[in-house]
């Protein structure tokens, strides 16, 4: 097999055994690799009756067919298991080292099920994967975690690990690598840790040749693509501001969140949270991803005040509205805090940021009482108890408080009832990003509800196609799209979703892969992986992995109906840019259900489609022998 190694580790940490599967070069083919493959496997794999907690449930790790390639941003790993958050199909990608190292050792992926009898880590070495004693680990943050790791095997080695929170299980724990780049959403870090482990780390380069099919086209055309990925605005704005680099002009266009969605527009917070704000006042140094030449990734330091950090990774533009705009503060120190103590503790910054947010709110409203939070006062912009009180608090789910709102926002405004289920902003309980549909596009509320894993901007490349950051005529998409119109947003979402698809199985960066053309990306896998995919094939394969995650759903009890916004997400907003006016959400969705040939009720692709798609398998499952 070219470009991927051909073999996925499965470890069962009930027994410490480690099987090897072989899955056909023709599987990979299909389902290219990354998230699409993490699919399959955990199809193929999972008890689907299980909950995402129980040891059985599956772990998976998977990396993309260009792994190791010396591209800008083809480096990524997608991690997938039912999300605890959700309770549905859940895949998360993350940047940084993990994956070039991981098929150097031999392996295109791991999957994990099983439990161990004591907190463990798993150690990935000479081709072998052993489980390890974490006694000495279990209840560290991150960060530490991450330096003993280093300083116990080496400057070349490199590491996932959780933090407290998934320890703890919390619901939305995140996993990291090296204690900077994150898996972020659904929880996969309290999947982790319901398994006893702490961290798997790769403990040398490893000794794997890398053996793309056609070493010299790949170099050809990461050579012709490099200068137009260093050139290109967006690279360049995330180089020098990261990615809040655009906050402000966000702002004016009211797509950042404010005061849990109530606001639209904040000229002062614009200023003074954005990219170049943080990089005059806090940026100490650049970072990156392997192999990318856009190092959009920033250390910060706070030297002094009630919020100072030492030298840290930043906050990306999620995270500064998350606990910036969306808890109604500008204090840019305080939101480097709760971003760096989200890391250590290994908590999602958009779910922790918008539960505390939906919290202030029931507060003010009067909907959330004294005795509730034990009496601790959420005040909006109140810094102080968000650093000190509330993220430790979630992440140990200490006291009623802790508890409570380490449900998520979703479980814990259902279980306070009083109408505060409508001004949650989630979709399937996953907590939205920081891109408020009314302003930053209409297609965004089509993505964030269809989503396969609940409300997401990555999992499609809607945020990008709605907001003119690409054109692909090769595939159709000439379109001249308005943000804040229903207009040809079905349309541009049966795109947005193959293309998310391919991206995140691919293992691409989606601020890097902007400047790939679809044909760049079609060469590229074939030049790794040796297939004769056309275009049309790649987004085929795309719209088949988007298809196959919501038969994994459909499975898992969803249905049509689960594809919803709330009622805040959805109302006309308030102020700024898009005041007044209205989303024609039952519209779009119903139009992409049937531009995607998906069945109305039961929200998966009818039979014929899901056949076409050379999913004939899951056509059976889902709609009998016909
Ligand atoms: S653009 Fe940024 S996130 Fe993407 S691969 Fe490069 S450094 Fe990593």
């Amino acid at each position: 097999m070219k470009g991927n190694t051909g073999v996925i580790a499965h470890i069962n940490l009930d027994s410490a055994a480690v099987d090897l599967l072989n899955y056909p070069e023709e599987i990979y083919a299909r389902f290219i690799g990354g998230s699409g493959m993490a699919a399959k496997l955990y199809s193929d794999w999972a008890d689907l009756s299980l909950d995402p907690l129980s040891p059985e449930a599956p772990l998976i790790f998977m990396d993309g067919p260009l792994a190791g390639a010396r591209l800008s941003g083809a480096s990524r790993i997608c991690a997938a298991a039912r999300s605890p958050l959700t309770g549905t199909f859940a895949d998360s990608s993350c940047g940084g080292y993990f994956a070039p190292a991981l098929k150097r050792q031999g392996f295109d992926g791991i999957m994990i099920t099983g439990k161990a009898a004591s907190p463990s880590y798993l150690l990935i070495r000479e081709g072998k994967i052993t489980v390890e004693d974490a006694g000495d680990l279990w209840g560290k943050g991150n960060y530490e975690t991450s330096a003993i790791l280093k300083e116990r095997f080496g400057r070349s080695s490199t590491g996932l690990s959780i933090g407290p929170a998934g320890e703890n299980r919390v619901p939305f724990a995140c996993i990291l690598n090296d204690g900077h780049h994150a898996f972020g959403r659904c929880g996969l870090g309290a999947v982790m840790g319901s398994k006893n482990i702490k961290a798997v780390v790769i403990a040398e380069q490893g000794k794997v040749e890398l053996n793309f099919a056609d070493e010299k086209r790949l170099k050809e055309l990461a050579k012709a693509v490099t200068p137009k990925i260093r050139e290109s605005i967006i690279s360049q704005v995330l180089h020098d501001f990261g990615s809040a680099g655009n906050l402000e002009g966000h702002i004016y266009s009211g797509d950042v969140p404010i005061k849990n969605w109530q606001s639209n527009f904040n000229e002062e917070m614009g200023e003074a949270l954005t990219g170049s704000t943080l990089s005059e006042k806090y940026l100490t140094r650049k970072k990156s991803c392997a192999y990318c030449v856009v190092a959009c990734k920033g250390m910060v330091k706070v030297d002094e005040g009630p919020f100072s950090i030492p030298e840290s990774p930043g906050p990306e533009y999620e995270s500064v509205a998350a606990f910036g705009t969306m808890l109604n503060t500008s204090d840019l120190a305080a939101v480097c805090k709760a971003n760096y103590l989200c890391n250590d503790l290994g908590m999602d910054t958009i779910s922790a940021g918008s539960t505390i947010a939906w919290a202030m709110e029931a507060w003010e409203r009067g909907d959330l009482a004294a005795e509730k939070t034990g009496g601790i006062a959420l005040e909006w912009g109140d810094m102080d108890a968000v650093v000190n009180v509330l993220l430790p608090a979630i992440a140990a789910r200490e006291g009623e408080l802790g508890e409570f709102l380490a449900k998520g926002s979703a479980l814990a405004a259902k279980e306070l009832g009083r109408n505060s289920m409508e001004y949650t902003t989630h979709s399937k309980g996953l907590e939205a990003p920081m891109h408020d549909p009314r302003g930053g596009g209409h297609g965004h509320a089509l993505a964030y509800a269809v989503s396969p894993r609940g409300a997401c901007h990555v999992a499609t490349a809607m945020h990008f196609m709605e907001t003119g950051a690409c054109n692909y005529p090769e595939i159709g998409f000439e379109f001249d799209l308005e943000a804040m119109t229903h207009e040809k947003k079905p349309e541009t979402m049966v795109l947005a979703a193959a293309l998310g698809a391919i991206e995140n199985s691919a293992s691409f960066c989606q601020y890097a892969d902007r400047s790939f053309t679809i044909e760049e990306m079609v060469e590229f896998i074939n030049a790794a992986a040796g297939y004769d995919l056309t275009i049309e094939g790649l987004m085929e394969a795309g719209t088949r992995i988007f298809h196959l995650k919501r038969c994994i759903n459909y499975h898992l009890g969803f249905r049509a109906g689960d594809d919803i916004l709330t009622p805040r997400m959805l109302e006309p907003a308030r102020d700024g840019e898009p005041a007044g006016i209205e989303i024609r959400f039952d519209e779009m969705k119903s139009r992409f259900y049937s531009l995607m040939q998906m069945d109305p009720e039961r929200g998966v692709a009818t039979e014929k489609r899901l056949r076409e798609l050379d999913l004939s398998e899951e056509a059976k499952k889902i709609w009998g022998d016909r």
